[in-house]
């Protein structure tokens, strides 16, 4: 057990190990194929009309092909040095420049090197109890199938109360990035040793920033596309598209079925590819998943085995409508999408699998609970440290967690060693001993209408919610 949270750890490192592996592979290539700057000279500039290279012999052609080839790889892994450096890894990006063949007498890598450095020599620690984590639900695509029939239709309220479209959530992304916003990982917040008995031991982690930058948290609840956001405007599931990324499927009103970006994943995903000074070291979001309906749109539960069983009416319905249903292929899709989300920096929690209220349920309870996550969850996404409780509970009040509370113990015991709720302050992180909390802001629609219209001053730090409100959201109702 006492690996098991080291090992989620990894999920955020996954995706960074896969780039530097790929850094290295780059460089690698370069040294094999002997780059260097001089060569480059030698490739000339055509005339206008000029053909192409008929009038060379063949070996020279080859040459220049080569040489044409090499100039690519050249400018390629500068590119990625200036990409790794845009996102704050000045290390990586000088490690990569200085592992080029030629490096020692090349003075445009030399002084890419110095800038870096320079740039780097900048950077200042941020205050890790002012790091803010604010986390969204899955986006609605189509305000008019979600919030219709406010007066008559409860969940429509809810979807105008819970959720963010994905217009709002472009325009706070890029608000936030015009405001010096950068994405970590909830991981960099600590710096996660052992004692001398092998206990593991939490710190504060050290995250350094250019001035004017700001760190934060960002995750998504409920990625499981469940049976009740059906033909309400929410994407279907998560695909991979022809490049191996995440990407969604949207049923149209009309069955037709479209794919592309319409949902926080690849929505973020496109435009850290365009900002990526918008993340530290090529962190991206948590996504918390429950299991009951299945995770990213895939019916991966066990509970849908059991046709005759006591399923739900959601539940024999969808099977009802497919009879082809087959848990293991449902599994094994969605394992495909989660590694390449893991591959791209995105890292799982837990949002427990029946969407539980862990304050308000007994231990029993919450063992069963952990237990069906573990069994049908954890097998698709890998381990967890990371628990992001739903309903906004917690285990205790606000500070240090009480080592009697044995709902505490338990999770713990786990490997559960990150806890998230919800408090809507601007900033609440809780160092433990071996542990930490961290509370969260909703920019869900009933903060952003709220704040549109001045009932709450509450993400003014973040963005101007008059500017971002989509002009298709209804009036939010007060919470009853
Ligand atoms: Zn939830």
């Amino acid at each position: 057990m006492g690996d098991y949270g080291k090992n989620q750890k990894n999920g955020g490192g996954q995706g960074r190990l896969v780039m530097v592996l790929s850094i290295l592979l780059a460089a690698a290539m370069l040294i094999f194929f002997g780059i260097n700057q001089s060569g480059k000279k030698e490739t000339m500039e055509k005339e206008p009309g000029e053909t192409e290279d008929t009038q060379k012999p063949l070996a020279s052609r080859e040459e220049d092909t080569q040489q044409e080839e090499n100039d690519g790889r050249y400018e390629e892994t500068v590119r990625e040095a200036d990409r790794l450096a845009a996102s704050y890894d000045y290390d990586a990006a000088v490690a990569l420049l200085q592992a080029m063949e030629g490096y020692e007498t090349d003075t445009r890598l030399k002084e890419k090197v110095k800038e870096y450095e320079e740039t780097k020599a900048a950077c200042q620690p941020v205050n890790m109890e002012e790091i803010t984590h604010v986390f969204y639900h899955t986006l609605v695509v189509d305000p008019e199938r979600a919030f219709a029939s406010q007066d008559t239709n409860p969940q429509a309220v809810g979807n105008n109360q819970w959720m963010t479209t994905v217009s709002e959530f472009e325009k706070i992304t890029q608000e936030m990035y015009d405001r010096g916003y950068v994405i970590v990982s909830i991981h960099d917040l600590v710096r996660a040793t052992k004692d001398e008995n092998g206990k593991p031991v939490y710190e504060q982690g050290e995250i350094l920033l250019p001035p004017g930058k700001k760190p934060y948290v960002l995750s998504q609840d409920d990625l499981c596309y469940y049976h009740s956001y059906d033909n309400y405007g929410y994407a279907a599931r998560m695909v991979l598209d022809e490049n191996g990324k995440p990407v969604c499927e949207y049923i149209q009103e009309d069955g037709t079925v479209l794919t592309g970006a319409y949902d926080v994943v690849p929505l973020l995903d496109a435009f850290l590819e365009e900002h990526p000074d918008a993340s530290y070291r090529g962190a991206k979001g948590i996504i918390a998943l429950t299991g009951y309906n299945g995770i990213l749109g895939y019916r991966t539960d066990e509970s849908y085995r059991n046709v005759d069983g006591d399923l739900n009416y959601d539940k024999k319905q969808w099977l009802a409508r497919h009879p082809d249903f087959d848990i293991e292929k449902e599994r094994a899709e969605a394992k495909k999408v989660a590694d390449a989300m893991k591959a791209d920096g995105w890292e799982f929690a837990s949002h427990t699998w029946g969407h539980m209220k862990v304050g308000d349920a007994s231990l029993n309870r919450l063992m069963t609970d952990t237990q069906k996550w573990r069994e049908n969850v954890e097998p698709l996404v890998g381990g967890v440290d990371t628990i992001i409780f739903a309903h906004g509970q917690d285990l205790g009040d606000w500070g240090a967690y009480d080592e009697s509370n044995p709902k505490y113990r338990y999770l713990r015991e786990q490997g559960y060693s990150i806890f998230c709720n919800v408090d809507s302050n601007q900033y609440r992180t809780w160092y433990g001993t071996d542990y930490l909390r961290q509370g969260r802001r909703n920019l869900d629609g009933y903060r952003i209408y709220n704040n549109a219209v001045g009932l709450q001053d509450s993400v003014s730090d973040l963005f101007d919610a008059a500017e971002i409100i989509d002009p298709e959201r209804p009036p939010v109702p007060p919470l009853r």
